[in-house]
């Protein structure tokens, strides 16, 4: 099975807030927050030196932390030491 990189691409829409938001996990440069919200995990992320968020993978647990696994190690490779 050929490893195909980080090809994945997700839908991003405006965040949105719809209650209280807790933060399960955040990539090292925390540009990648893995979120939770009224029941419902998601990815959150944030423009570079911006304050607008966008989230995405709005669901269940598995769905939303695996984004964000993938989200995660394909940023930080780049942006940090020890990704
Ligand atoms: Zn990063």
């Amino acid at each position: 099975m050929a490893w195909r990189g980080y090809a994945v691409t997700y839908r991003w829409r405006p965040y949105v807030a719809r209650g209280l938001l807790r933060v399960v996990e955040a990539s090292r440069c925390e540009r990648y927050v893995l979120c939770y919200e009224e029941g419902e995990f998601f990815v959150l992320r944030r423009a570079a030196g911006t304050a607008v968020c966008e989230e995405a993978v709005r669901g269940g647990f598995a769905a939303a932390s695996s984004a964000w696994v993938w989200l995660t190690r394909a940023c930080c490779l780049i942006c940090g030491p020890g990704g």
